[in-house]
Order: structure tokens, then C-alpha cells, then sequence
């Protein structure tokens, strides 16, 4: 609802959204979350607190897994493995997949509300992104179970054995489906490792795989840091890492499994390039910018964090968007209408706080939202910084946090070639009026998922992954398949 705030000045009418809570009171969560091994849940010697970013409050005490838990998670999987997942039809597994999908839908609203909290995400976008999509890609992997074949061009489909699958902490549920559903259609069996600081809607997932009784450790979860997940890399009986995260521990792993045979996909980081042509609608352009950074404050590998705009418009886009900026809602994620929530580390704060110094200190001119911070938890306000030189840190480093760099080009040529100018290839978008113009640019750059006139759109049914230092293997549609077959 929206209401107007009292103003002295008659002729400045403010017009405020007054707050909408999202009810969590039904929520349960354990107060301690064991490690979920061969379908049981096992206590462990350490455990660590997984606290709600956006009032410094813990939510629960989780298991931390050492050597010897990562061991049992693997020797677990890989007895499921032999004597039941890979013998089993496929039809059967995608029946399980399917259950899994239809319980998670059922539950959506208690997932949502738990991502939130966890990750400091707006419940809008956990809400309406987050769990939806994961829903769609149980039921979309579900779906290709028996009809694996068609996927191999006649091949006979073969499975790989045990997998073990890491994720980061911006979308832990979101990207462990990615990894979990194409696997388990393809035979194969799992340990997963979520963040440390977002592991619960994964535990509560491991409820789901017990209530759809899919086989013990067919799917085991173990929380830890990483050399929880370093143990799961380095582990002989794993086959396979399906890993995402930053480029720099994805470049570990490369290092540390170089001479094993075992199979490897990276997610990593990403820096692209949001290019917007003077013929472009500028209003569009301005709804795709703000959701390109801010969605998920900034905290998305595709997130468009270059701005690159034609120098004619340049004023014009400056101008619409700093407005935008200071109408964003930052606040509690549980509100409604909150379109910027908590940042979801001190840790990750710090490192955006100290990129955003770098940025004035070479010289970049940062503009912020005025908005009102909470006093406790981890806030940012949304910033963007103009007359930003190639060479500055904020125009190179992935951020991963709610601040856009904005470049400027003066011919499609220049903007091809400073959008290809990152270590990164991960995503890029393309603002114009012509379809034409637009399918030429995209040919020329160098990123695994380019949107046209919009930003941040994921179907299960469409691959994503990246170039160069963002990684490579891809995750989503038939190729997605193809990563968990041998
Ligand atoms: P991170 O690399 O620090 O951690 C990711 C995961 O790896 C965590 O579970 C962590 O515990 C584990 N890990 C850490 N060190 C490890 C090691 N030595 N061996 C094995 N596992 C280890 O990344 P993060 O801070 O959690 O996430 C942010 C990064 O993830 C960003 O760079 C972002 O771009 C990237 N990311 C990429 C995608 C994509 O699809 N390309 C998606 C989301 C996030």
C-alpha cells in the first residue's frame, strides 16, 4: 500500500510504500542441523552458527565436516551408487526427481522465507526467482530421465559414478539444483557441499529427499568451509566436481585434480558488460540496468556491472538512473518491498566497502543512494560510479556486491572491444532498437549468455556458463546432460 508521508512543503509530495511483511512465525527451523549421510542424519564434532546477515541474529547451529565425515558422505554415495541408483530405470529415477520437484513446490513459501534470511536476499526475488526456478529445474531434469538417448545422438547413455558438487553462498539453493537434478537423471550420486554462511535451505532440502524416500545416500549433504570442500575434490571415489564459485579456488581445483581422470565443470566469476545504444528505450534500459546490479545486491556472477553507453546518452542515462537508485527500498528482506536486502557476509561487505574506496581513490565519481541503513546486520547502499577509466579496479575486479561501473563508447567497434576487454566470459547485454545491430555485436563478444533489451532471464531449458577465467562446462538444458555422463 502506499501512503503519503507528511511534508511541510505542500508542492513535495512524497509517496512512501508503507512496509509489508512477509509472516515467518511458521517457520521451523532446528535449532542444530547435523550432517545428512546415506540418508540419516550423523552428528559431528565441530559446529558453526549460520546467522541472518541483515540482523546479525543466529538462526541455527550446523555440522561442520572434517576428512573423516567427507569420507562417510562418499563411501555412502558411492555404495547408493552400486547397488541401487545406476540399476534402477531411469523412468524410476525420473519419478523420484519428480517427487522431489512436487514437494519443494508445495513448500515454496517456507523455503523462500528461509533463503532470505540466510543469503539477506529480498523475499520478492527469493520468492519469485530463487525457488520457482529451482522448482522448474527439478521438474525439467525429471523430464529427461528415460529420454537420455536423445541427448547422446544414439549413444548408449552411461553414468559417471559419485559427484561431488560445491556452491557458493549468493543463490545456495538455486545452484545446488542446477548441479543436483541434471545428476541424479543421468544415474549418478552426490555429496554436496553448500557455503558456509547459507547452508539451511539445503538441510531442509535433505528433508524433502527423505519424505520423497529417494534411496539412502543417493543425495548427501555435508556443510564445512573449504577444506571441507577441498577433502570432497581430492576424494579418489569422486568422479566428478561440479563447482561454483570464485575463479580463484576453481583455479585450485584444476591444480589439485590435473593428474586424477576425474571429470570437472567451473562456474566462476564474471564482469559484463551492459552495452546500451543511443536507439536503445532508454526507460527499458534504466528497469535492465537496476536489475542487471542490484537484483540480488550485486551478489550474481552474471551481474551487469560494466555499463557501457554510448557517449550521446550518456547524460540522459546518468540522470534516469541516479533517480532510479535513490527510489530503491534497501532494508529488511523480509519486507515486501524491499528491492535491495543485506549483504551477506561482514567479510563480503568489506571487500565491496574496500573496492568502492579504490574506485574514489583513482579518481572514479561515485554517486549513492540516500537511503537510510539499518543499524545492525550488513548494508550497502546501491552506488554507481561515472568517469570510470579502463584501467580503474571497479571496471576489472568483480565486485560482487551492489556497485556499477559506468564506461562510455562512442562506436559499436569500441564497444565490442571494451566489453571484451576482462578476463571474464561469463554474460553481457545489448540495449538497442535494431535486431540486426544487436545480433552483430553479439557474435562478436566473448560471453556465454547474452540478453537482448532485458537482463538476468533463466530458463531451465537454456544453458549457462562461461569463457576464459568465468570458467567452462555449461549447466541447464540438454548440455547440462551432457556434463554428467561419461
Ligand atoms: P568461493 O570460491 O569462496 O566459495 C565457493 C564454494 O567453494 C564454497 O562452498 C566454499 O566453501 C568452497 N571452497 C572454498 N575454498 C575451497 C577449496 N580450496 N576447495 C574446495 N572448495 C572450496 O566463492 P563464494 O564467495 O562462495 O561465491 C562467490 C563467487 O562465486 C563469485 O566469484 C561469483 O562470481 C561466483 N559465482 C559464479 C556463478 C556462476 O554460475 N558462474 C554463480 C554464482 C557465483
Amino acid at each position: 500500500m502506499r501512503t503519503e508521508s507528511k511534508n511541510n512543503n505542500p508542492n513535495k509530495l512524497s509517496l512512501k510504500y508503507s512496509e509489508s511483511f512477509e509472516d515467518s512465525k511458521h517457520i521451523k527451523l532446528s535449532g542444530q542441523y547435523d550432517l545428512f549421510i546415506g540418508g540419516k542424519w550423523v552428528k559431528a564434532k565441530k559446529y558453526f552458527d549460520t546467522i541472518n546477515p541483515a540482523n546479525e541474529e543466529i538462526l541455527a547451529k550446523v555440522a561442520y565436516a572434517n576428512e573423516k565425515d567427507v569420507d562417510a558422505a562418499v563411501n555412502s554415495a558411492e555404495k547408493a551408487y552400486n547397488k541401487v541408483w545406476k540399476n534402477l530405470s531411469p523412468k524410476a529415477r525420473g519419478k523420484y526427481i519428480f517427487r522431489i520437484a512436487r514437494i519443494l513446490q508445495e513448500k515454496a513459501r517456507e523455503f523462500s522465507i528461509i533463503e532470505s534470511m540466510d543469503v539477506g536476499k529480498p523475499i520478492k526475488e527469493s520468492k519469485s526467482f530463487d525457488i520457482p526456478t529451482a522448482v522448474s529445474h527439478f521438474f525439467y531434469y525429471a523430464g529427461w530421465a528415460d529420454k537420455l538417448e536423445y541427448a547422446c545422438h544414439g549413444k548408449e547413455p552411461k553414468s559417471i559414478g559419485v559427484v561431488g558438487q560445491i556452491v557458493p553462498w549468493n543463490f545456495p539453493l538455486l545452484i545446488a539444483t542446477w548441479k543436483i537434478a541434471p545428476a541424479l537423471a543421468c544415474g549418478n550420486t552426490i555429496v554436496i557441499k553448500p557455503s558456509k554462511t547459507t547452508p539451511l535451505t539445503l538441510y531442509k532440502l535433505a528433508e524433502i529427499i527423505q519424505e520423497a524416500e529417494i534411496p539412502e545416500g543417493v543425495v548427501n549433504i555435508i556443510s564445512g568451509d573449504g577444506f571441507t570442500g577441498s577433502c570432497i575434490v581430492k576424494h579418489p571415489k569422486v568422479k566428478k566436481i561440479a563447482f561454483t564459485g570464485s575463479t580463484d579456488v576453481g583455479k585450485y581445483i584444476m591444480r589439485t585434480i590435473a593428474d586424477t581422470d576425474k571429470k570437472l565443470t567451473l562456474e566462476l566469476g564474471g564482469k559484463a558488460a551492459n552495452i546500451v545504444f543511443e536507439d536503445a528505450s532508454i526507460d527499458d534500459a534504466v528497469e535492465g540496468i537496476i536489475k542487471g546490479i542490484y537484483f540480488n545486491q550485486g551478489e550474481v556472477c552474471c551481474a551487469g556491472s560494466r555499463l557501457l553507453v554510448q557517449e550521446s546518452i550518456k547524460d540522459t542515462l546518468i540522470k534516469k538512473l541516479e533517480n532510479r537508485i535513490n527510489n530503491l527500498i534497501v532494508g529488511n528482506p523480509l519486507n515486501k518491498n524491499t528491492d535491495v536486502g543485506a549483504i551477506n557476509s561482514e567479510e563480503q561487505l568489506d571487500t565491496i566497502n574496500e573496492l568502492i574506496k579504490s574506485g574514489v581513490d583513482e579518481g572514479a565519481t561515485l554517486f549513492q543512494s540516500k537511503c537510510k541503513l539499518p543499524n545492525k546486520g550488513y548494508w550497502c547502499r546501491p552506488s554507481l560510479f561515472s568517469n570510470v577509466a579502463q584501467s580503474h579496479r571497479i571496471a576489472n575486479e568483480e565486485i560482487f556486491g551492489p556497485v556499477l561501473a559506468v564506461l562510455t563508447f562512442r562506436t559499436p567497434d569500441e564497444a565490442v572491444e571494451k566489453a571484451n576487454n576482462t578476463c571474464y566470459g561469463l554474460s553481457a547485454g545489448i540495449w538497442t532498437d535494431k535486431g540486426s545491430k544487436a545480433l552483430k555485436i553479439m557474435r562478436k563478444i566473448k560471453a556465454g549468455v547474452i540478453w537482448t533489451n532485458t537482463f538476468n532471464k533463466f530458463s531451465p531449458a537454456s544453458p549457462f556458463g562461461g569463457y576464459k577465467e568465468s570458467g567452462f562446462g555449461r549447466e541447464g538444458g540438454i548440455q547440462g546432460i551432457k556434463e554428467y555422463l561419461m
